[in-house]
């Protein structure tokens, strides 16, 4: 038996050009009493048009993984190591203009709380027009250029009287309303990129499909990529070409979302899929035994290794790296690590 060659945690673009790319990245949080370590290593690449998943428990890392790549992590977040380009270039060493750049142009977010995103004392007409102004992509001033623009996303986002949403207050929408603003402001200038983090988490569940489908469809008429946060394996499957399973700041297997349910291999994968029935209502996690690690202490290895049924001595003392398990698939766990002689790669 021999080690599998440690793929290159790069190589799973699924050939596309890539638009991110995070490289081996650290995070921790200064905190009273000491450091969070939170990210532990993160790989990821989006390609351009995709849409990615990151699929998680609630505090494994998948928000401070997509506010690295926006650089707009809180204060005390402190990057030890690793790289995040965007369209190639180092988002850290991005000049200001670039930087301006990246968030009026580049890439877009929503977040969970729609009423938070928004400022309660502007009507939606003076947001929206205040972010075409500031994208760079309109010259200021034009404001009959400007509110065409922002009548145009507010229809997009299929809100009903799209004239009349310019004169409205965020109050006066309901919460799926409030969502879809948000979501014409995100689009309301072409961008490359779309973040959704939880997007429809704290909507009525009725609603929660149509916001995700029109979030998708809006995407994919503009070929942009998505990077999709959910706690959902189901929301992510209805979205997604490609799934990130993320485990307590370690991205820890990845495949094409048809892949990830027709062949689940890491333990903690196959955890969250027998918790599906169980996702109506909750959390992935409920059938997973135990809880993601204190991250001012986590373990040494492998940071799944005190929930994992099938842990082994070197998970205690080693961190696994992706390996390659098949076409755009890769784990990281050193069950396939093990490649018997004859060259066939063991699976579990
Ligand atoms: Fe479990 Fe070890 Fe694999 Fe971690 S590396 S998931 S502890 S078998």
């Amino acid at each position: 038996m021999a080690d599998a060659s440690v793929a290159k945690p790069m190589s799973s673009a699924v050939g596309a050009e890539s638009i991110v790319q995070i490289k081996d990245l650290h995070v921790g949080f200064k905190v009273f009493g000491g450091l969070l370590k939170v990210l532990n290593g993160v790989n990821m690449v989006v390609g351009r048009g995709e849409k990615i998943g990151i699929v998680g428990e609630t505090g494994c890392g998948k928000t401070t993984t997509v506010k690295s790549i926006l650089r707009i992590l809180p204060g005390e977040a402190r990057i030890f190591h690793g790289e995040v380009l965007f369209q190639d270039k180092n988002v850290y060493k991005m000049h200001p203009h670039e930087l301006q750049k990246l968030r009026g142009q580049g890439a877009s977010m929503i977040f969970q709380d729609p009423t938070a995103a928004l400022n309660p004392v502007f009507t939606l007409g003076e947001q929206i027009s205040e972010i075409i102004s500031h994208s760079g992509t309109q010259p200021e001033g034009k404001k009959e250029a400007i509110k065409i623009l922002a009548v145009k996303a507010f229809r997009e986002a299929t809100l009903p009287d799209a004239e009349r949403m310019m004169e409205t207050y965020p109050f006066q929408l309901s919460g799926g309303m409030r969502q879809r603003a948000c979501i014409a402001m995100a689009l309301a200038t072409p961008r490359d990129l779309m973040i959704a983090d939880e997007p429809t988490t704290n909507l009525d569940v009725t609603i929660q499909d149509q916001v995700l489908r029109l979030l998708k469809n809006l995407v994919d008429q503009r070929g942009m990529s998505l990077i999709l946060i959910t706690h959902s394996l189901g929301v992510a499957r209805e979205t997604t070409d490609r799934i990130y399973i993320m485990y307590a700041g370690n991205m820890v297997e990845v495949a094409r979302t048809a892949e990830i349910f027709e062949r689940p291999l890491h333990p903690y994968t196959t955890g969250l899929l027998s918790c599906i029935p169980k996702l109506t209502g909750g959390g992935v996690a409920e059938g997973i035994p135990g809880r993601i690690p204190d991250y001012m202490n986590p373990p040494a290895g492998c940071r799944f290794e005190p929930r994992c049924p099938k842990a082994m001595e070197r998970c205690k003392k080693e961190k696994p790296e992706f390996v390659e398990v098949g076409k755009d698939h890769q784990v990281a766990c050193f069950l396939y690590y093990q490649v018997p002689q004859n060259g066939v790669q063991h699976h579990g």
